[in-house]
Formats: structure tokens, C-alpha cells, sequence
């Protein structure tokens, strides 16, 4: 594989709307750039299989905001995407390289978190696939090594299971001030499978409190306020342009409340269809 020829200081360009500016910022200064577009046909789709999502991951915003297998199994995908950046971003960017980049305020991770999505990491020797918690290591940190790709995302779909995304920005296609992603899995009139994640609230972006407190229970309305509130407690926003470190803590509260709420709707909605 090329990366490993050229050793720790290439990078590989997908969509460039995050390389490109952090090279522009000198923020980023790689001796190589492996452009991977002419991969973008192979490794961009949406497909189902053995009860799972699969997006490759040069999938673009786009084509996941008009995927219509997104539509019912993984609402909370559209949900993000009608409110990531702008129809010039997404008509380029794509789903790996925003995963990749890991900005602490970046959409996609989230989504992911709180669908425990598994990551398929690409080798010359082969493949390895990790969990979202082990991918996402922190603000611009993930478990891809330097001779390594992302190549498919990997989002179990369980019949009966609903998800959700909300965002609070300044302005139209502005990064988050904070946002909530939630994923429900119903059985028998309980959770049987929680997944709660924050965007631009700091620390983890799993919430493992308000996950644990949801699972066994029926859901209600005082449920999610009271997995809101741990959430809401757990995370660890800084104050900024874009809001006080308090603001953003009770915007995480209600957000999460709000997609919690949604994704259960939208789970009882699927199991009266079926
Ligand atoms: C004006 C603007 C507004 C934006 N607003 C938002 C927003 O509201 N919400 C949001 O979530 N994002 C936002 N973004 C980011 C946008 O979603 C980017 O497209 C995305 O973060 C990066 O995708 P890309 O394909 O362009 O990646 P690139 O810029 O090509 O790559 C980003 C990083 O990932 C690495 N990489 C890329 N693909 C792979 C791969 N397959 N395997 C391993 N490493 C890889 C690259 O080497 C690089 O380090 C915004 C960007 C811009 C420019």
C-alpha cells in the first residue's frame, strides 16, 4: 500500500474540506497527500445486510442525506446530515473523512457513538473492526494508524429500534453549539438497547450514565428527563463564542431529552408497521 511506502507523514485526502483548511491554517503540513478519490465509486454505498447498515466510507454527505435505505432504519443518519454544513461541504465530504478528522464537534461521530457503530479498518495485511468506543479516541484522535484506511461503517439495525439527532447552532450549517444523538431498541415495551452520545459538550462523547439508566426500563417521559440530567451532568462543555460551559451543559440536557423522546416515537412507530 502506498501509505506504507511513504511512511508517517502522508495523508490520505478524501473530500479535503478538513485537510484542506487545516493545511491552509498550518495546522496540518503532510509531505504526502494520497488523494483517495478514484476510490469514491468503490467505497461509496449504502447497503443492508445481515440485519446491518453498511456505508463505505467515502459515502458523502449527500448521498447519505438522499439514501432512501437510510429513511426508516436509520432516521438519526438524516436527522445529522440536514444540518451538516452546506451543499457545497456536502457534495464533497465525506462520511470516513469526517469519522477520521474526530473534530470534537463533529456530527458524524456522534451518530455513530450512539448507533455503536462498528468501524472496518483496512491494512495491507487485512481487515481489523472496532467498536466506536475504541475508534474515537478523543478530539482529533482515532484508532486508524498511519498505514491504515477506514473503509465501511458498519450500524446494527435492529427491527424495532428508532434513533434521533438534534443540533443548537448559531446559524444555518454552523457547527454545533452542542448536539444530542439518541438510538432505541424496544423489546416487549422496554429498552432493551440504549445508545446516547453528545457533539460539542466535551469529555466522552458516549453517555455510558444516561445508556445504563434507560436499559430494562419502559420508556416515559420522566425516564428521559432523568437520562437527560445524567448526561446533561456527565459531559464537560467549555465555555466559548459559541455559549457559556453552563449553557451548553442545559442545551445537552434538553437535546438529549428531545432525541430520546423522538427516537422512542419513532420505534413504536416501526413495530405498529410491522
Ligand atoms: C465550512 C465547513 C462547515 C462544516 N460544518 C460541519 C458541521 O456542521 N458538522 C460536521 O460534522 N462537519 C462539518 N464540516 C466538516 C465536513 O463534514 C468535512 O467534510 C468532514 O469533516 C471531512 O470529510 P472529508 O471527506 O472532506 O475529509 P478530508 O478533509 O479529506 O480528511 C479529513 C481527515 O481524515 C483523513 N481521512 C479521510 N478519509 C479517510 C479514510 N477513509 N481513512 C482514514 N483516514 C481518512 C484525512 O487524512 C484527514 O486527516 C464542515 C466543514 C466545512 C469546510
Amino acid at each position: 500500500m502506498l501509505l506504507e511506502q511513504l511512511g508517517p507523514e502522508a495523508r490520505l485526502l478524501a473530500g479535503g474540506h478538513s485537510l484542506l483548511p487545516m493545511m491552509k491554517l498550518r495546522l496540518a503540513s503532510p509531505s504526502y497527500v494520497v488523494d483517495i478519490d478514484p476510490l469514491a465509486d468503490e467505497l461509496g454505498y449504502v447497503t443492508e445486510e445481515d440485519g446491518e447498515v453498511r456505508i463505505g466510507a467515502m459515502t458523502r454527505h449527500n448521498a447519505l442525506l438522499q439514501s432512501t435505505a437510510l429513511d426508516r432504519r436509520l432516521a438519526i443518519v438524516k436527522d445529522a446530515e440536514r444540518v451538516i454544513a452546506d451543499p457545497v461541504v456536502r457534495n464533497r465530504g465525506t462520511i470516513g473523512g469526517a469519522l477520521c478528522q474526530a473534530d470534537p464537534s463533529e456530527d458524524l461521530s456522534a451518530v455513530c457513538a450512539a448507533l455503536k457503530a462498528q468501524m472496518v479498518i483496512r491494512a495491507t495485511g487485512g481487515e481489523r473492526v472496532v467498536g466506536m468506543r475504541e475508534f474515537h479516541r478523543g478530539p482529533y484522535e482515532t484508532a486508524v494508524g498511519p498505514a491504515e484506511m477506514l473503509v465501511e461503517i458498519r450500524v446494527p439495525a435492529p427491527r424495532g429500534s428508532g434513533s434521533a439527532y438534534a443540533k443548537v447552532d448559531r446559524r444555518v450549517g454552523d457547527w454545533a453549539v452542542v448536539a444530542a444523538g439518541a438510538a432505541l431498541a424496544l423489546e416487549d415495551g422496554v429498552i432493551a438497547g440504549a445508545g446516547v452520545a453528545l457533539a460539542a459538550a466535551g469529555g466522552d462523547i458516549t453517555s455510558s450514565e444516561a445508556e445504563a439508566a434507560l436499559v430494562g426500563e419502559p420508556p416515559s417521559p420522566e425516564l428521559f428527563a432523568r437520562a437527560a440530567a445524567l448526561a446533561a451532568a456527565a459531559c464537560e462543555p467549555v465555555s466559548d463564542q459559541r455559549g457559556s460551559a453552563e449553557y451548553k451543559r442545559h442545551v445537552a440536557g434538553v437535546l438529549t431529552q428531545r432525541v430520546l423522546q423522538r427516537a422512542a416515537a419513532r420505534a413504536l412507530q416501526v413495530q405498529e408497521e410491522v
